[in-house]
């Protein structure tokens, strides 16, 4: 080991390694999973020595772990066996950004908000918006193939990305797709390495679609009684001919987490739709005035349009602070991204209740109901075995349910540890052996995050 270290900082230099014990600890677990501390961390700045990385670590048969933030709720960046975390935050240089091309060029460190600002800073627009943009990469919203916020009208992760460069399992570097609007040349690699989890390669640079950016938005919130007519609105304003860049759905119990960020800008005991429409200044009008009416023809208390822009900041913020404030209300939680067809969101929301409550359980549904994709919360206390387990059992039954309607497991979160033992729920023997064939062919060593995604 001691060698392996030694080579590994004749590499990235002499603070590019950690290796000390207490150092490592930080790296057994992501936002939600714990596994092992890996045996050394290793910080490469460039390519090159990420490709030097992987020869080494080829050589030495030591599985590799990429990492960017560690915001991944699954377990993808957290060992399960001895093996080298690569930790990209250091390669976090936005390499260039192409006003005439509507192109970017990053490292895959960059940290998905302030490559947002950045382009803003230049007029332009990157759509794809995690709930954990603050912190989350580039690479890893490529290697997750992360949603977000405003997936609704813009799509998500996957829909923006023209081209990545990836260090491949020989230690060479290879580029997918192009820089041009369209190209079928070959396989679409670049949508293999999408979603990945870092099980077939490195992403060492992202090629980045963007947009103008749109020049006016409006912040609306309607108010609901019941979670079932907020998820029949959704649906309502799905079918319209309004396409609005988000639409966030909070339950009562996701709001009283976030009371803090909202104070009194909500009456008690409702749940709430949260709408972005955006565009040109008119159009916004149109749109916020067509969904308002629309709402409140469908059961909504209350629709309003937020009053300013510190209202809608309020909003937005509490709505991406209620995963972590949960953990105040218990310390543990299955928080799921099962995500089903936008016909059968009610049947989700409503099942997912049931589920709830026959398990005695306290409960949160929130999320990108605008996409189906619910973000639904089974909260329990790890030291109380009996709790532990309703809740295990309510996980199980919600995935069966949400196949039941047509779903999927995930919609944004990946497979990583914490899926895995439910992806043959969802997909049949022969797709998972193509699957299983093709990560040997990539990887025949088997050393990109050996484990990860198939039992
Ligand atoms: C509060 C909160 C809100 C969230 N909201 C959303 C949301 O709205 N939408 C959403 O989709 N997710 C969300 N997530 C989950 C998480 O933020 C995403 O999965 C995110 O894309 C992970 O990025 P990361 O940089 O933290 O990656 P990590 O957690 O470090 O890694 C995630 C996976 O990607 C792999 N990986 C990382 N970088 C590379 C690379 N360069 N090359 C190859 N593989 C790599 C890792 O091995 C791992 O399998 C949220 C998480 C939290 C805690």
């Amino acid at each position: 080991m001691r060698r392996f270290v030694r080579e590994l900082r004749a590499v990235v230099g002499p603070d590019g390694v950690l290796d000390e014990p207490g150092a490592l600890v930080a790296f057994a677990a992501d936002s939600k999973v714990r596994g092992m501390a890996p045996v050394a961390v290793a910080l490469p700045t460039t390519t090159v020595q990420v490709q030097d990385i992987v020869r080494l670590c080829g050589r030495e048969r030591t599985p590799i772990i990429p990492r960017g933030a560690g915001t991944g709720t699954v377990g993808g960046a957290v060992p399960e066996c001895p093996a080298l975390v690569l930790d990209l935050s250091r390669m976090n240089r936005i390499l260039r950004i192409d006003e005439n091309e509507l192109l970017a060029d990053a490292q895959p460190g960059v940290v998905t908000g302030e490559f947002q600002a950045a382009v803003e800073k230049v007029g332009l627009f990157y759509p794809p918006d995690p709930a954990s943009a603050a912190t989350s990469t580039l690479g890893g919203n490529a290697a997750t193939g992360a949603g977000g916020l405003r997936a609704v009208k813009y799509g998500v992760t996957a829909d923006w990305i023209a081209s990545l460069e990836v260090v491949v399992a020989d230690g060479q570097t290879i580029r997918t797709g192009t820089r041009t609007r369209k190209g079928v040349v070959g396989y679409d690699l670049t949508r293999l390495f999408i979603g990945s989890e870092g099980t077939l390669g490195v992403i060492t640079e992202l090629t980045l679609r963007l947009i103008p950016k749109p020049k006016a938005k409006a912040t609306l919130l309607a108010l609901f009684d019941e979670l079932s007519q907020a998820g029949a609105a959704t649906v309502a304003v799905l079918r319209s001919n309004i396409t609005p860049a988000a639409m966030e759905l909070m339950d009562q119990t996701a709001l009283a987490a976030v009371q803090d960020h909202i104070g009194d800008l909500l009456p008690p005991n409702v749940c709430v739709l949260l709408i972005e429409v955006d565009g040109d200044a008119d159009e916004v009008a149109k749109q916020a005035n067509g969904i308002r009416e629309l709402l409140q023809g469908v059961n909504a208390r209350e629709v309003r349009v937020a009053n300013n822009a510190q209202e809608t900041q309020r909003l937005w913020s509490a709505r991406r602070a209620i995963s972590p404030a949960l953990y105040e209300m218990r310390a543990q939680k299955f928080s799921e991204d099962v995500t089903v067809p936008i016909s059968r969101i009610v049947d989700l929301i409503v099942g997912a209740t049931k589920i709830a409550q026959q398990h005695k359980l306290v409960h949160a549904s929130y999320g990108h109901a605008g996409d189906g994709n619910m973000h639904v919360n089974f909260l329990y206390d790890a030291d109380n075995p009996d709790e532990t387990r309703r809740a295990d059992t309510a996980r199980e039954e919600l995935f069966r349910l949400t196949l039941s309607l047509g779903g999927t497991i995930s919609g944004e979160h990946g497979v990583g540890v914490a899926k895995r033992p439910f992806i043959a729920w969802e997909q049949g023997p022969a797709l998972l052996d193509l699957q299983r064939r093709l990560k040997r062919a990539f990887d025949p060593l088997n050393i990109f995050n050996p484990g990860k995604i198939f039992p």
